[in-house]
Formats: structure tokens, sequence, C-alpha cells
């Protein structure tokens, strides 16, 4: 394994190259790596062979005044853009380049605020060890699922196999198909029992590391199965067909040795592996906000669903998607609700309008529920284009009436690293987009 960084660190530290941004939130223009993967020796790989994020800082800078100099530095591929608003974007710096880019922002007499101060530590303390957040009654409640820490894909589909056991006339478990490595891609289907009943898609965990979105999307699961009474004025109207994690091997992989990767784990490069899963999709494929190089973070693919992961999920959504009328895909971060299409500026689908009219009210209702903002509009203008997603391919292709990307929270205190405490109150507000959804998707 130690041999196999090793390669793998060369690689990256020569062909580390810069990107354009795209629009989820978890915005990249530059690729970087993982200075953690560039620093990594074999004699550093510790005892469970995770990379150490250890000296790597986010730090925040305007978004207006800095923006020649962002680009240029973004050029250089050593930092990594992980998110912006109106106000500030924020920057991932390895540790190695800690010392060079604020030097560099100085001398240009550009102000910078520390985010987060120590990568590591951030990621050190964001989880609750499961073991103390269980609950007395985890045994006896059958799954290992509490919302109060991020767990791993084993205590995910061992709760969808408890809701099949436990509530077999309601719900349906299987597997939509095997991802790179093998590892089966679960959904669960929640019915409502009425033969004309709408669908709605919900999905979480397409990029590896935005662990809030998996958490969240089971937390929605919990509240549709266990808690159907608070949703009868929908829930006996609409099936809904959910994959809480679409990259289980790059959830995975996150979890055991990179907290940071985003990719799948597919192979097609021995020294960058992974490919964008929200690149890889067949509407627009290649365009704006993709790259063809395979150590960028925002890698296409080889072709359109290339990789088993999106083939998978998007032939069973096709086999399924007569009166499917609503998609939700969950990232973070940025706290956005992003409409079709995000593979241009000035590609709006005929009813954007009512879209978007639906999209503002989701976000009124998040407002109403914690007080928290999200922005809402076209993901292209909003933040950037970026083709191959699976929004606009529910759009373009499946025909999904009411399709959107929800990036969950924050708006740049945490970032990737959200801290498990803050589970429950971000997928009540993902819970409350989902109900305007509903509404939307039942009249339709
Ligand atoms: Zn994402």
């Amino acid at each position: 394994m130690g041999g196999t960084r090793w390669l793998m660190m060369l690689c990256l530290t020569a062909s580390v190259a810069l990107t354009s941004a795209r629009p989820d939130g978890d915005v990249v223009k530059a690729e970087v790596e993982p200075e953690a993967e560039s620093e990594a020796s074999p004699t550093q790989d510790k005892e469970d062979d995770k990379v150490s994020y250890q000296g790597a800082q986010v730090i925040q800078i305007d978004t207006q005044t800095a923006k020649d100099v962002l680009d240029s530095i973004l050029e250089k591929g050593e930092i990594e853009e992980w998110g912006r608003n109106k106000t500030h974007v924020d920057l991932y710096l390895p540790s190695k380049s800690t010392g060079s880019i604020k030097s560099l922002l100085m001398s240009k007499n550009i102000s910078y605020s520390v985010m987060i101060e120590d990568v590591q530590r951030a990621i050190d303390v964001e989880n609750v060890v499961e073991t103390e957040a269980e609950d007395e009654f985890a045994g006896r409640k059958g799954h290992k699922m509490n919302w109060k820490s991020y767990h791993s894909l084993s205590d995910i589909y061992g709760y969808l196999d408890y809701l099949a056991d436990t509530y077999p006339s309601q719900v349906k478990v299987g597997s939509v198909g095997k991802s790179a490595e093998g590892r089966p891609i679960k959904y669960i289907v929640i019915s409502s029992g009425n033969p004309g009943a709408k669908r709605f898609w919900i999905d979480g965990g397409i990029h590896a590391r935005e662990w809030i979105s998996p958490a969240t999307v089971t937390y929605i699961i919990s509240e549709l199965v266990e808690n159907r009474d608070s949703y009868k004025d929908f829930a006996s109207d609409i099936d809904f067909y959910v994959v809480p994690v679409i990259n289980p091997d790059g959830y995975e992989y996150t979890r055991s040795s990179q907290r940071l990767w985003r990719k799948n784990r597919s192979k097609g490069n021995y020294f960058c592996p992974g490919v964008d899963l929200n690149r890889n999709w067949g509407y627009n494929w290649g365009g704006l906000g993709t790259s063809n190089e395979n150590c960028r973070e925002i890698y296409r693919g080889t072709g359109p669903f290339s990789e088993p992961e999106t083939r998978a999920v998007s032939n069973f959504i096709l086999q399924n998607k007569d009166n499917m009328k609503g998609f939700i895909t969950f990232h973070s971060y940025g706290q956005y609700i992003l409409l079709p299409y995000g593979h241009n500026y000035n590609s709006y689908p005929p009813d954007f309008k009512e879209m978007e009219r639906i999209g503002r009210k989701a976000a009124l209702a998040i407002k109403s529920v914690s007080g928290a903002t999200y922005q809402v509009g076209n993901s292209a203008k909003l933040l950037y284009p970026a083709s191959g997603g699976s929004d606009d391919w529910a759009k373009g292709i499946a025909g999904i009436k009411y399709a959107y990307t929800i990036e969950l929270r924050d708006q740049g205190t945490y970032g990737f690293t959200l801290p498990a405490h803050y589970i429950i109150p971000t997928a009540q507000e993902a819970m409350a987009a989902v109900k305007t959804v509903a509404r939307a998707v039942q009249e339709s």
C-alpha cells in the first residue's frame, strides 16, 4: 500500500492542473491534490493507512476584489476552491502551500481570513465516535442509525434492511446495480399503496466527501417511513424512490483512507483513479465545467455513463420514470437550490419559471424551519456551468418535471467537515424542501 501511495504521490505532484469551476457548491477550480496525498510517503503511512491533512488550511478571500489574483493562483493548480458565495471564496490550501499562498496574497494587498485553521483537526472532531453516540436502545431497535453521527455504509444499508423487515407492506429494498468495486447500490421504494401514485426520486452521496448528503437522505427515509403520519397530506399519493449513497466505494474510501475524496473509485487510471460521477451523465456530457484529465476532480470519464454507478442508477430511473414528477439530488455545501440546466449560461427548460416558483417556495419553507437562507436559481448563472450532471439528465432526458440539485449546509464555516451535530437541523431543512416539492408533484 505504501508503494502504491508513493507512486500516486509522484503522479499527482506532476500532474495537478487547473480546472474551471463547478456549480455544486463544492466548486472546484484548481485540481488539487491533496496535499495529503502528495506529502504522504511510505514511512509516513499511519497504521490505519489514513491520509493526514495536518497543516492544511481553508481560507476565505473576498469574491470581487480578488478575482484576478484568484484566477492566477488557481491556475497553478496548488490549491482548490471549496466553495463560494456572493461575498467570499473558500480556498483549500495544502500544508505545503499555506505559507507561499498567504505571502502571495499579502504581496498583492489582498486580505484573507482563516476559515479552518487545521483541516485534520476539523476532520478529527467532525464526527462522534459511533459507539458513544449509540443510544442505549440501539440493540433493541434493530439498527444503528441515530443521526447524531456520520455512519458507515454498512449501518446505512443495515437500516434499509431493517425497514424492509419491519414495514414489509410499505417498503421494498433492493440494489440498482454494483459499484466499480462491486458494492451494491441500494435503493428503497416507499410505497403509497396507490396504483396511480406519482413518483418522486431522491438521492445522495454521489460525491464521496459530502457526508451530510447520505446522512440527510437517510433521515428523509426515516421520516417518510417511520413518521409517516406526519406526511398524510401527500404520502398516499406519492411513491418515493430513494438511493442514499450513489457512490458507495467513494464513501467508504473517505472513511477508511482519504476524507476529502470526491470521485468514485474506478481504476481507469492507475495513478489517478476515479471519475466525477456528477459529470458523467448523458446529457450534454463533456461540456463546460468538466475535464478530460483523469487527475482532475471534475474528470468526466471516457464517455457518457462510462461508470457503473451512473449506468445503474440512470437505468433504474428510466425503468421507473412513468409518472415520475419529482427529482432531488443532495450535495454539499453552500445552501443552494439549483435548477437545470447547468451546462451553459443560457439554457432553460420551457417550464423553468414553474420550477423556480416551487424552488423559491422550498427555500421559504426551509427559512421557516430554521431561519437558514438557501439561494435559488439556475446553477450556471448562480455559480458556474457544469455539464453531465444528474439533474440536467433528469430534466432533459428522463423528462422529470421538478428536478433540483440541493446544496446543503453550510455557507463556509466548516465546509465539507460539517460537525455531526448539524445533521438533524440540516436534514430537517431538507425535509421541508422535500415536502414543498412533494405537494407540487402531487398536484402535477
Ligand atoms: Zn457535490
